[in-house]
């Protein structure tokens, strides 16, 4: 469990580590793999699910920031390949 903060957000996530993708539209998000649909269409054309902006993996620094992050929970690490 981990609190993320964004622009006018706060976001409860059960993902472990940093968010793999922020949205550049609207709502300014960050979303993490295990939030986005998966396959060939969000890869070539990321669009955010809450507001359809577009998403990018390029976070731009200071996009968010983290709250709260429970390391100690950190013992199920994922492999996700990018
Ligand atoms: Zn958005």
């Amino acid at each position: 469990m981990q609190i993320v903060k964004t622009r006018g957000h706060l976001i409860y996530s059960a993902n472990q580590g940093v968010p793999s993708h922020a949205c550049l539209g609207s709502c300014q998000k960050v979303w993490w793999t295990d939030d986005l649909p998966s396959g060939p269409a969000i890869m070539a054309n990321p669009a955010c699910p809450q507001c359809g902006g577009l998403l990018t993996m390029d976070i731009p620094p200071g996009h968010y920031s983290v709250i709260s992050s429970d390391a100690g929970t950190m013992k199920k690490k994922r492999c996700n390949d990018h």
